[in-house]
């Protein structure tokens, strides 16, 4: 995984990343479908500029329902920049929950890092108006980079209080940039490491265009981990064992995820064409597992720039959700936020976000 040195400049900048690792790119979705997002200008006006980023994705999104974005890479390279004002804007959306998953060990480290500066300062106020939450763990894209000792740091990790999630990792099959056996490796350690701590694991899964092989071995791996029994209830006391993050598949197979107690988590994928069954499975989640993400910087959902998402254009997917369910946006947006809390927080960790969040 290329990286490269952080490129953070401006006070605010630096003292969000102080302590952080350099930001890096993320092997996730890539908006423009091709291209890399290690090659977005960074230093372009649209990138670079925090009031242009600021500006683009604020301002069009203020509005009176709470938001959240349950999965946005922000310590990913697009944002060294100009972080202050990406979750600036998010704020201004009323995006008020942003977790923050990793993706190889050292941008879990940065999750952890931002996490925890994040956790110390007040809400509304500095340079963390949103309130973030970390995961650690490792993609499949990157699976077969890790070596014992990665993981063994990625373990010491998922202790920390402020990580909150396992992952993101999973099954990619549409691009294979790991064999499938070195994802499944990774999986299943993943799995075991969400039942040890006690702490939700973030799957992701995408099988080739009209294929359905990785949703399918992602459903016999978790049963082969014994989700959804009782060791698994003890374990994660009444959070959904995982996540279906950035949900891609069939209606069965998410009836099924349901069935084994997991959450759904709906990005801008549900736009594109090929995803057309997420209209339909959108319906089928209780409210108390039905989450909304961004996957920044990828997957921009129509009106965002393709070349950056961000935190607060989750409220166009947050949208849709109320449009396809037929209910209050408002409702939504309050059932989101307890969604979140339920998911990640737990029973005790809403008494957390209480006290240490105002
Ligand atoms: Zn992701």
């Amino acid at each position: 995984m290329p990286q490269r040195p952080g490129v953070a400049s401006g006070r605010a900048t630096r003292r969000v990343v102080s302590g952080v690792p350099s930001a890096r790119a993320v092997p996730g979705e890539d908006p423009a479908g091709s291209r890399p997002i290690r090659s977005h200008p960074a230093g372009s006006p649209a990138a670079g500029s925090p009031s242009t980023a600021g500006t683009a994705a604020g301002n069009a999104s203020v509005g009176v329902a709470p938001l959240i974005d349950a999965h946005g890479h922000v310590q990913a390279d697009p944002f060294a920049q100009d972080l202050v004002s990406v979750l600036a804007a998010a704020a201004e959306a009323r995006v008020v929950r942003l977790m923050v998953p990793g993706w190889d060990l050292g941008s879990s480290r940065e999750a952890v890092a931002l996490a925890r500066a994040a956790a110390g300062s007040v809400v509304g106020i500095g340079p963390f108006p949103v309130p973030i939450d970390a995961g650690v763990g490792v993609h499949p894209h990157v699976a077969t980079g890790v070596d014992d000792s990665t993981w063994e740091e990625i373990c010491a990790l998922a202790e920390d209080p402020v990580v909150l999630a396992i992952g993101e990792t999973g099954l990619d099959y549409d691009r294979l940039f790991s064999p499938r056996q070195a994802q499944l490796e990774n999986l299943r350690r993943h799995l075991a490491l969400g039942r040890t701590t006690g702490k939700p694991v973030i799957l992701h899964c995408r099988s080739a265009a009209g294929q359905r092989d990785a949703q399918d071995d992602l459903l016999a791996a978790l049963r082969e981990a014994g989700i959804g029994d009782e060791a698994w209830g003890r374990a994660l006391q009444g959070r959904p064992p995982a996540i279906l993050h950035s949900f891609s598949g069939p209606v069965d197979y998410a009836e099924t995820g349901l069935a084994l107690g997991l959450a759904i988590s709906f990005s801008g994928l549900v736009f594109r064409r090929g995803e057309e069954p997420s209209a339909e499975v959108v319906r089928l989640v209780p409210p108390g597992r039905l989450l909304v993400e961004t996957d920044a910087p990828y997957l921009s959902p129509p009106g965002a720039p393709r070349r950056r998402n961000e935190p607060a254009w989750v409220r166009v997917t947050a949208a849709w959700v109320a449009e396809r369910r037929g209910e209050d946006p408002a409702l939504v947006g309050e059932r989101l936020v307890a969604a979140y809390d339920a998911t990640f927080h737990g029973p005790t960790g809403v008494a957390r976000v209480a006290t240490a969040r105002g």
